[in-house]
């Protein structure tokens, strides 16, 4: 009551919601409202395309906040965390919502370049080595079948039971790719636990708080999903040139795990090094053994994942 009446006569005749905060009723002076930060409404904003073209330009413009954030975790690991920690958040997204944008775009651009590390086939389950589920998925497969995989093996591709195998593991690689979206996250509290874990064992200066290596791992998580992409789409890009010149060899050898295995090696070495130093606080010394020890816990991270993967699948397979 007292603040409408203070309000000057010509407001009132105006649209309130153009003038005062909706949130906390303070006059606007500027886009955004200086006592809670909400945004003023502009003419048109509900329009879809208003709506499309802010979403795009969110995600798409080089100096946008995803843009930005995915610059700085490629160009400095490390920093993007510690200055979140700063207070300096303005310029880039914020840990979540980044997180869940990478996730997007891994799941959506990932499938359309073939991107198969996160959704696992029933084939790969079988094979994977080192693993803790191997042996329980081709028990799982023989129960299944009532047959054993070296029979199955030795059968012809138009026999009976290779068909229903292949039935199989169709139905099971469709809910494993689905059931890969939301395990993804697992991925989360087992870097949260690694980061944690590894920085209690040295020295207490270089100690951070539960909310860093929460906002460490989302962030690295992220990393992890984009440089794949990123791998992915520079290698598809290469091979397609060198097709063009009539070299098939050279998509072949990029597009295969002795070339990609080493390559995203490369990626994850070089957030390590980088997030041990601007993150941790190492020494290069420390921050060159953070580096080398960030490849088997990512692969360890990912071995873990695969099983969970596997028995989740397994368990929701009607
Ligand atoms: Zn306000």
């Amino acid at each position: 009551m007292q603040r409408s009446s203070e309000r000057p006569a010509d407001v009132a005749s105006d649209t309130p919601s153009s003038l005062a905060c909706p949130t906390c009723a303070t006059p606007f002076d500027g886009p955004y409202c200086h006592q809670c930060g909400e945004r003023k409404l502009r003419p048109g904003e509900f329009s879809f395309w208003f709506w499309l073209r802010a979403l795009i330009a969110r995600f798409t413009q080089l100096d946008g906040p995803f843009a930005k954030a995915t610059i700085s975790l490629f160009a400095r690991p490390g920093s993007l965390t510690t200055d979140y920690f700063r207070g300096k958040r303005i310029p880039y997204a914020r840990p979540i919502q980044y997180f869940l944008v990478a996730n997007v775009i891994f799941f959506v651009v990932g499938a359309w370049l073939g991107i198969d590390t996160l959704s696992t086939p029933l084939r790969s389950h079988l094979r994977s080595r080192p693993s803790f589920h191997a042996q329980d998925a081709r028990s799982w497969v023989e129960n299944r079948l009532g047959t054993t995989l070296k029979d199955l093996e030795a059968r012809g591709a138009n026999d009976e039971l290779t068909r229903s195998f292949l039935a199989l593991s169709d139905r099971f690689d469709v809910l494993g790719d689905s059931l890969s979206r939301t395990l993804v996250f697992s991925l989360v509290p087992m870097f949260f636990a690694a980061s944690f874990f590894l920085t209690r064992l040295t020295k207490s200066n270089r100690r951070r708080l539960v909310s860093e290596h929460f906002v460490s791992s989302l962030h690295f998580v992220g990393y992890f999903l984009l440089a794949q992409v990123l791998l992915f789409a520079l290698f598809i890009g290469v091979g397609g040139i060198a097709e063009a010149f009539g070299t098939r060899a050279v998509r072949a050898f990029l597009l295969h795990d002795r070339a990609l295995g080493p390559a995203l090696a490369a990626f994850l070495v070089w957030y390590g090094y980088g997030a041990a130093q601007r993150f941790h606080g190492f020494g290069r010394p420390g921050a060159i053994v953070m580096a080398l020890t960030l490849l088997p816990v990512s692969f360890g991270a990912l071995t873990i994942y695969r099983s969970l993967l596997f028995y989740v699948t397994q368990w929701q397979f009607a």
